[in-house]
C-alpha cells in the first residue's frame, strides 16, 4: 500500500497548496492565475495527443478538432497583437527563445542582450564554462551563442540607447534580444532596431512578462516600433496556461520560425495549452483593457505606497514603473533571501531579485539586495488602489518593523477573505483557488 499512500499524499499536498494560496497575497511578477474556462481546457483530452507540424499538414492522425482549435488560437493571437503571423506551438517562453536562436543564428554568432543583474533572463545568458561568466544560460549553453551585454542605464532603468547603438556597431551581432524579467519601463526599440538593421541583425523582443500589457495596449508596441519578431510566455501578464508563442509581420522570418519550432525545438506542443491559450486570448480581447489598466494603476500605487512606508523603490525618477512590476532595494533592512522567507511566513509571496549594481558590490543572486513584486494576480483577484496601501503596510511590518511574521499572517489571511474570486473573465463568480476534484471520494 506504500504506493497508494504516496498517491494519496500527492492529492493532500495539492489541496493544501490550494488552501494556502487562498490565504496569501501572491506577488510573484512572472505568475498569474487562470480563469475557470482556461483551467477546463487544460484538463481536456487534448493533453494526451500529438499533432506535429502545422494545422492541415500534420504527421499524426486524429487532429481534426485540434487543427481547428489551433487555427482559432492563431487568429486570436493575430487579433490581440495586430500582427500578420503567429506560431503558438512553443511550449514555453524559453522554448520560444530557443526557436528564435535556431531560426536566426548558428553556433559562435554574437548576440546582444540584457545582463541578468540588469533584468535579463536566464534564457539570454552566456555559457558559464566557456566564458568564465558568473551567471550562465540557454543562449550560451544550448545555442552556443557568444553573448555580449546591452549597456544599461541604471538611473533610468532601461537599455542605454546611444551606447547600445555603439555596441551593436562594434560587435556586429546576428541577433539583438530586447526584453527582460524586470521590465519596469519600455525598451528603446526604435533606436536599437535601426542600429541593428544597419549591421544586418535581427531584433527579437522578449515579451514574456509584458505580453498581456502589450496586447491590451498598455505597453509599447514592439513590432510597430521596429522589432522583427516577438517571443513570449503566455502566463505572466497574459493570464493563460504555461506556454509560449512567437509573432512577426515578416513572411520571411515566419518561415524560418515555423521550421525552428518544429522540427527544431518541439515534438508535441502541449495541445491542451494551445486550447487554453485560445480561451485566454478570447477573454483578453473582451476584458483585457479593463484588466490591464487596473494592473498599471495598482503597480504605480503599490510603488508609491511602499515609498511612503519608507522603502527605497527603484525607478523613482521615472515614477517607479510603467508595467506590472516593482523592484525594491531592501539592502538597508536585510538581504533579498531573508526578505523572501520572512514575507512568505507572513503570507506574502514575492521573490528575491538582483539589483543592477549587486554583482559590482560583491552580492550574489543567492543573497541579492532586492525583491521583485508584481500585481497581475492580485489585480485578477479584484484588488484596487486602496488595497495596495494595505499590502504595502503589511510588507513594512515584516521588513522594516521586523514584526513576527506569523502574527502578520493572521491579518493577511483575514484581509484576503474579501478577494477570493476571479475577475476579468466570462465566469467571474468562481473561487480563484478552488480545488477541482475528479476522483471518486471514498
Ligand atoms: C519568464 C521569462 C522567460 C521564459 O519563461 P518560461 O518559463 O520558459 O515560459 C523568458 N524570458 C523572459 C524575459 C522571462 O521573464
Amino acid at each position: 500500500m506504500r504506493h497508494k499512500e504516496a498517491y494519496e499524499k500527492v492529492f493532500r499536498l495539492l489541496e493544501e497548496h490550494h488552501r494556502w494560496f487562498d490565504r496569501v497575497i501572491p506577488l510573484i511578477a512572472s505568475e498569474n492565475i487562470v480563469s475557470p474556462a482556461v483551467k477546463e481546457a487544460m484538463i481536456s483530452d487534448f493533453g494526451h495527443r500529438y499533432a506535429e507540424g502545422w494545422p492541415g499538414e500534420r504527421v499524426y492522425a486524429g487532429c481534426r478538432f485540434i487543427d481547428e482549435v489551433e487555427l482559432l488560437c492563431i487568429d486570436l493571437m493575430k487579433e490581440l497583437f495586430h500582427c500578420r503571423h503567429a506560431d503558438v506551438r512553443p511550449t514555453s517562453g524559453v522554448a520560444a527563445n530557443l526557436a528564435i536562436y535556431t531560426a536566426f543564428t548558428k553556433a559562435g554568432d554574437v548576440m546582444l542582450a540584457q545582463s541578468i543583474p540588469s533584468g535579463g533572463h536566464i534564457s539570454m545568458g552566456p555559457d558559464i564554462g566557456k566564458t568564465g561568466a558568473k551567471i550562465g544560460g540557454t543562449a550560451g549553453a544550448v545555442a552556443r551563442l557568444k553573448v555580449e551585454y546591452l549597456p544599461f542605464d541604471e538611473e533610468n532603468f532601461t537599455v542605454d540607447a546611444d551606447r547600445a547603438a555603439k555596441a551593436i556597431e562594434e560587435h556586429e551581432p546576428k541577433l539583438v534580444m530586447l526584453g527582460a524579467s524586470v521590465f519596469l519601463f519600455p525598451a528603446p526599440v526604435r533606436e536599437i532596431s535601426e542600429a541593428a538593421h544597419a549591421v544586418g541583425a535581427v531584433v527579437n523582443y522578449d515579451a514574456a512578462h509584458v505580453a498581456g500589457l502589450i496586447g491590451a495596449g498598455f505597453f509599447q508596441d514592439p513590432l510597430g516600433e521596429g522589432a522583427d519578431t516577438v517571443s513570449m510566455s503566455t502566463h505572466k501578464t497574459l493570464p493563460g496556461p504555461q506556454h509560449g508563442a512567437i509573432i512577426t509581420n515578416s513572411e520571411e522570418h515566419f518561415e524560418k520560425i515555423k521550421k525552428a519550432v518544429f522540427p527544431g525545438v518541439t515534438s508535441n506542443h502541449h495541445l491542451h495549452n494551445v486550447a487554453a491559450l485560445a480561451v485566454a486570448l478570447a477573454e483578453m480581447l473582451e476584458f483585457g483593457r479593463e484588466y490591464c489598466s487596473q494592473i498599471i494603476r495598482n503597480a504605480k500605487r503599490l510603488a508609491e505606497a511602499l515609498c511612503g512606508e519608507g522603502f527605497k523603490v527603484v525607478g523613482e525618477k521615472r515614477g517607479f514603473t510603467e508595467s506590472h512590476t516593482i523592484l525594491v532595494d531592501i539592502w538597508e533592512h536585510g538581504n533579498g533571501a531573508w526578505a523572501e522567507k520572512a514575507l512568505e511566513e507572513a503570507g506574502i509571496i514575492v521573490n528575491r531579485n538582483l539589483l543592477p549594481w549587486d554583482i559590482r558590490l560583491g552580492r550574489s543572486f543567492r543573497e541579492p539586495g532586492g525583491i521583485r513584486l508584481g500585481v497581475s494576480e492580485v489585480t485578477r483577484l479584484g484588488m484596487k488602489e486602496s488595497d495596495m496601501d494595505e499590502v504595502a503596510r503589511f510588507i513594512r511590518e515584516v521588513i522594516i518593523d521586523k514584526r513576527e511574521p506569523k502574527e502578520v499572517f493572521q491579518r493577511v489571511s483575514e484581509f484576503r477573505k474579501e478577494f477570493r474570486n476571479i475577475h476579468y473573465c466570462f465566469e467571474s463568480g468562481r473561487l480563484a483557488y478552488e480545488y477541482i476534484n475528479l476522483r471518486l471520494q471514498s
